[in-house]
């Protein structure tokens, strides 16, 4: 069995320092957590932590979650503002709570406990590219009287699948043959304030199970919240899937939503011999992904096969 480390193209800045770590002899949670922490702090990605897209508002919400495969102990955070690092306040809530999830004020209450990094997370130039679609789109009459006005059709009209929409996610197989998976983003770009995406959604964004692998979203997270995509890969594994068949069945799933949000989705597995697979469903264009495997000396970029929904 050989360890393996899964992570999409937004973990660029941090997939380095989790294959390092994991080489190195490192747990999962450990080596995802170090990882994500290193995208969460550049500003070059505009999908996760500091530099991520703001909501409606203008302010920038954050989701993340960690999960252990082998105590499936979870641990997650929605809508939390003022933080740097919410992944770490995921794993926080997974360690020091009886919880698996904390939303908004109440997680940002527990960040304040533990000593969590606070930071602005509205950089200038996602201020600016914010304001300019704000000039654009919001009536005069509603720009008045903002932030008091009834924001359900400007986010109708905000909703652009294309515009910052995305999500680090790191699945692991570490030394110990445990399964783990962390993810952390800003969610939907211009989402209506206090909307969680799947990624806090343990079942939906991410899950992992020791026995049998772990599983990961991007994308439109509503899709992943209706099917419980994540969840279901791992347990069509339990059910004797391989991987592979596995991967499908969730992606029959997804084919049978109806209405709504069904947009671009992208599923990211490992199972426990250290096989993977990643599915770009609706894509317009190439994704690639990163892939380490036990032995090399570094991650490299890889293609997800593309299917149409
Ligand atoms: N899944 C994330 C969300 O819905 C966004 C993304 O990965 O594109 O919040």
């Amino acid at each position: 069995m050989a360890r393996i480390l899964v992570t999409n193209s937004e973990g660029t800045p941090g997939v380095g320092k989790t294959a390092e770590l994991l080489a190195a002899g490192a747990g999962g949670l450990d080596a995802i957590e170090a990882g994500i922490r290193l995208v969460e702090a550049d500003t070059s990605i505009r999908t996760v932590g500091r530099g991520g897209w703001p909501n409606l508002l203008g302010e920038v919400e954050l989701d993340a979650a960690m999960i252990d495969g082998s105590s499936f102990r979870s641990g997650a955070v929605g809508a939390v503002k003022g933080f740097l690092h919410p992944i770490s306040i995921a794993r926080a809530v997974l360690e020091r709570l009886p919880h698996e999830l904390l939303v908004g004020e109440g997680a940002a209450r527990f960040a304040a406990e533990i000593n969590a990094e606070t930071t602005n997370n509205l950089t200038p130039d996602s201020e600016r590219v914010w304001r300019e679609w704000f000039e654009e789109n919001v009536p005069a009459a509603d720009r008045a009287k903002w932030p008091d006005v009834p924001l359900a059709t400007l986010c109708q009209q905000a909703i652009d699948p294309e515009k910052g929409m995305d999500t680090t996610v790191f699945l692991s197989l570490d030394s110990k043959q445990e399964i783990m998976a962390g993810v952390s983003t800003s969610g939907w770009a211009w989402k209506y304030p206090g909307r969680l995406g799947d990624s806090p959604i343990i079942g939906a964004g991410c899950y992992a199970d020791s026995r049998y692998g772990a599983a990961a979203c991007t994308g439109t997270g509503e899709m992943a919240i209706r099917a419980g995509s994540a969840r279901a890969i791992v347990l069509y594994m339990k059910m004797g899937l391989s991987l592979e068949a596995a991967v499908d069945e969730a992606i029959d799933d997804l084919r049978q939503l109806r209405g709504g949000l069904l947009q671009r989705i992208t599923l990211h597995a490992i199972d426990r011999a250290g096989r993977h697979r990643v599915v770009a469903l609706n894509a317009e264009k190439q994704l690639t992904y990163w892939l380490w495997q036990e032995g090399d000396a570094e991650a490299h970029a890889e293609p997800a096969e593309i299917i149409a929904l």
